[in-house]
């Protein structure tokens, strides 16, 4: 499907998360770093917001809570201390990552805050340990610039990122990493003036690269987060958080816009059919004894276990259950979420996918009855302990009455292939509250002044003079640009007499293909790096040594260049060795020369570099090749 965004009226703001990395984290000295292994403490908590917080509070979150969930925290020691447990006050903000604001900002023409207030933001789902978030705003107002475009910011904020989830509630408990909490995070906002999925991709670029500019923005995947507000006439402000692939940023765009005139139709459609709210009732029919006989396994298993089956009524809804919204995701798999969100079920049964699982015509035949369901109407009937499927059904009424209505508001999450999946409703605007704990900041025109004196190169400049100073393509130049070698490949060409072209083609074309074949580039230190290319400089290495260099290194922690090129005997040949190993070749393959001649060329090549690649520069052998054919012939 085809869509005119300009003519709909799409309109997109990006808030862009990306984590500093920075020497501590914003509140304390410990590493931003995120641990692996198993945690050395574990410690529990349960949240409970008070009562001037409750009209404020994600009704979700509160909704967990009331149902009595607790929060099991992971920590190890190098990761987290007494403030991320919020058993001792925060100290001061961290300075060098108020500094990397302050460029980002400056950078994007954005007007410093004159003092820093550290405010606090009611956050109850756990993944802060004192229930709430602390953000100051740093600069406001500024712009970026894509293609013809001025993108507006809003505001440039700093702000401690949250702890990180790391296993599904299971039995009412959640489990939350708290190594994670207190990374220094920036936060970028635009205005909503983004008006297609390729443009809302083009920004977050054009702004990640800004902030990777700073040289203090973490890479990698989570490091930068974008959080996705979309809207289109007549439907609803959507946020879609979280998407971590800048590939995936304009599919999950697409798709929201899919899902939206599509419920647009369906919300006419079922309007004109005569369906009303006031008529999709929270009534609830037990319908346990229309399955007694039943061959369904998870119905079977449910009477087994003596759980209760109700259904409800969807007036006129007949069809539009098994309406597609986005690929794979249909009308009822809207509703089958918000069942599992708010009633912690498995999933929903409704009659527009029926009968199937076991089910039969006469099965379905009794719940119509016992329903008193009319021919245009769906059913949707759920299998749990009375209580979850009495959540669930209310959830269901309530997502079937917002479809007659059109497009709810509501945060999704972000799924690997672009689609999303209901997430919770949009929390209203946060509560702020001043951090009594912290003093402000003052940020003096000095202060500002020195950061402007020194900003980096605007990302677009620094292409130009990649393109300009070391005459490299356009296409090149931008990898350099993008790859976190930028600064290397400048001391590496500046340090020896290699090409420009050969450098960047290694660091970014090369690297990145053996790390598809699975080498761990990154653990080849820069310094490393800059040995190899010295050596290939004074021809003793060749070019044609790098990847089996790296792939060596990359296995052989702690081990230097030297042991790396006598352990592959990589040793460069001198000339007059070259020429010897040559003449012997054709020698030994006197009966081919002798048939064909300089046509033997390429056989004879083929034999010569097997032996040689790595310790001779392939022009030279090649040179030399031609050279003893000739005087043969
Ligand atoms: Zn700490």
């Amino acid at each position: 499907m085809e869509i005119d965004y300009e003519k709909i009226g799409l309109k997109v703001g990006l808030e862009i998360h990306q984590q500093l990395d920075t020497s501590t984290k914003l509140f304390c000295n410990c590493r931003p770093e995120l641990f692996k292994e198993e945690p050395e403490m574990t410690f529990e908590r349960r949240l409970r917001p008070t009562q001037s917080e409750l009209g404020q509070v994600d009704p979700a979150a509160y909704f967990e809570f009331q149902k009595g969930v607790r929060i099991l925290y992971e920590a190890n020691k190098a990761t987290s201390c007494l403030v991320e447990m919020d058993e001792e006050p925060p100290h001061q903000l961290n300075l060098e990552a108020v500094e990397t604001t302050l460029t980002a900002a400056l950078m994007m023409k954005a007007k410093p805050v004159d003092e820093i207030h550290v405010m606090r933001k009611t956050v109850i789902d756990g993944s802060n340990t004192t229930g709430f978030q602390r953000t100051c705003v740093v600069a406001l107002g500024g712009e970026v610039n894509v293609g013809e475009k001025t993108v507006p910011i809003q505001h440039i904020s700093l702000e401690e990122d949250a702890a990180r989830r790391t296993g599904e509630a299971e039995d009412n408990v959640i489990r939350y990493r708290i190594d994670r909490l207190g990374v220094p995070l920036i936060e970028v906002a635009t205005a909503p003036v983004i008006k297609s999925p390729r443009e809302a991709q083009k920004v977050a670029l054009a702004i990640g690269r800004i902030l990777r500019a700073t040289g203090k923005a973490k890479r990698g995947l989570g490091t930068i987060r974008q959080d996705v507000n979309i809207s289109i006439p007549h439907g609803a402000l959507v946020e879609i958080k979280g998407v971590q692939e800048l590939e995936l940023l304009p599919l999950v765009v697409k798709y929201e816009v899919q899902r939206q005139l599509k419920l647009l139709e369906i919300s006419q459609e079922l309007r004109a059919r005569g369906a009303k709210e006031e008529d999709v009732k929270k009534e609830f029919f037990n319908v346990t004894d229309a399955f007694d006989e039943t061959k369904c396994n998870v119905l079977r298993k449910a009477l087994d276990e003596n759980e209760q089956i109700l259904a409800v009524k969807l007036p006129k809804f007949k069809g539009f259950l098994k309406q597609e919204l986005m690929p794979g995701f249909r009308l009822g798999t809207e509703l089958s979420d918000r069942a599992r969100f708010w009633g912690k079920v498995g999933g929903i049964f409704h009659t527009d996918e029926l009968p199937a699982y076991g089910l039969t015509e006469e099965e379905m035949k009794k719940l119509r009855e016992t329903v008193e369901a009319e021919d245009q109407d769906a059913v949707v009937f759920v299998a749990d302990n009375p209580e979850n499927v009495k959540d669930a059904l209310k959830a269901v009424v309530e997502r079937a009455q917002e479809a007659i209505k059109g497009v709810p508001e509501e945060a999704r999450a972000p799924k690997p292939d672009g689609t999303t999946r209901y997430m919770r409703p949009r929390p209203g605007a946060a509560r702020m509250y001043p951090e009594t704990d912290i003093p402000p900041i003052q940020i003096t025109e000095d202060d500002v002044g020195k950061i402007f004196s020194q900003l980096p190169e605007l990302p677009k400049q620094k292409l130009k003079r990649l393109m300009d100073e070391y005459e490299l393509n356009h296409k090149l130049a931008r990898q350099v640009l993008d790859s976190k070698y930028n600064k290397l490949f400048e001391t590496i060409v500046k340090e020896s007499k290699i090409s420009p072209t050969t450098v960047a083609a290694f660091l970014t074309e090369t690297l990145k293909a053996l790390k598809r074949d699975g080498v761990q580039t990154d653990k080849v230190s820069e310094s490393q790096f800059r040995d190899v290319f010295s050596r290939i400089s004074v021809g003793e290495l060749t070019k044609e040594a790098l990847p089996d260099m790296v792939v060596w290194l990359s296995r052989h922690d702690k081990k230097s260049v030297q042991e790396a090129i006598e352990n592959l005997g990589l040793k460069t040949i001198s000339r007059n060795e070259l020429e010897a190993f040559i003449e012997k070749v054709i020698k030994d393959n006197r009966s081919l020369t002798k048939e064909r001649g300089e046509n033997s060329f390429g056989v004879l090549m083929g034999i010569v570099m097997k032996e040689l690649r790595g310790k001779v520069e392939a022009t030279l052998a090649i040179k030399v090749l031609k050279e003893k054919l000739k005087q043969k012939i």
